[in-house]
């Protein structure tokens, strides 16, 4: 499977992704966790992209664009990909689209996951996530149910960049929904129910 997923900050996609790595093992590719990464090792993009972060804006396009090209060009993504996070612009699903091209591999699907906004903030103020495993849970979570681990929240988890996070998606990244209409790809899931249903109806919309 090669799919898009698409939807605002804190609509379920990576705990989607997670539930679909675990059932058949498509490798997840997460521009965030990949750059929040790279912000804890202090690499050169780390450098670049912690200020942009921060402040809950997109980190500049030619970066990500450079980061997916060398990404998907990895062996495991050869077997097919979920990603998450990527595109977030035009620019970056026109770059996506050139690559795909390029390596004959397109894509089967951009699956948005629907959550309004008013929910969104709800959610992610009151996220946290797993330091250990990644898990995605919230804050009656006192430590990690799959394995123990400590849970902290993400440092653009407050109100303020929430904000400012789902401003941006409205503005650089939901025009993407109508972009993957027009390719015949996008199929739509109501991601304002329990985790389990949710993913029922993702495993039906892609076939799986
Ligand atoms: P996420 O974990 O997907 O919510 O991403 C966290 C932050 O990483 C975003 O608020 C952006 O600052 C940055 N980021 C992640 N993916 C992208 C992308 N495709 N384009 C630009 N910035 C990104």
């Amino acid at each position: 499977m090669n799919i898009v997923l698409l939807g605002a900050p804190g609509a379920g996609k990576g705990t989607q992704a997670a539930k679909l790595v675990e059932e058949f093992g498509t490798p997840h590719i997460s521009t965030g966790d990949i750059l929040r990464a790279a912000v804890k090792n202090q690499t050169e993009l780390g450098k670049k992209a912690k200020a942009f972060m921060d402040a809950g804006d997109l980190v500049p396009d030619s970066l990500i664009i450079d980061l997916m090209n060398e990404r998907l060009q990895e062996p495991d993504a050869a077997t097919g990909f979920i990603l998450d996070g990527f595109p977030r612009t035009t620019a970056q699903a026109v770059a996506l689209d050139a690559l795909l091209s390029d390596l004959e591999r397109p894509l089967d699907a951009a699956l948005l996951v629907d959550v309004d906004a008013e929910v969104i903030i709800e959610r992610l103020t009151a996220r946290r996530c797993c330091k250990e495993c990644g898990y995605i849970g919230s804050k009656a979570d006192g430590v990690c149910p799959k394995c123990e681990g400590e849970m902290y929240q993400r440092d653009d988890d407050n109100e303020a960049t929430v904000r400012n996070r789902l401003d941006v998606y409205a503005k650089s990244t939901s025009p993407l929904i109508d972009y993957y209409k027009g390719k015949n790809l996008l199929v739509s899931v109501d991601g304002d129910r329990p985790v389990d249903d949710v993913y029922t109806d993702v495993k039906s919309l892609l076939k799986l």
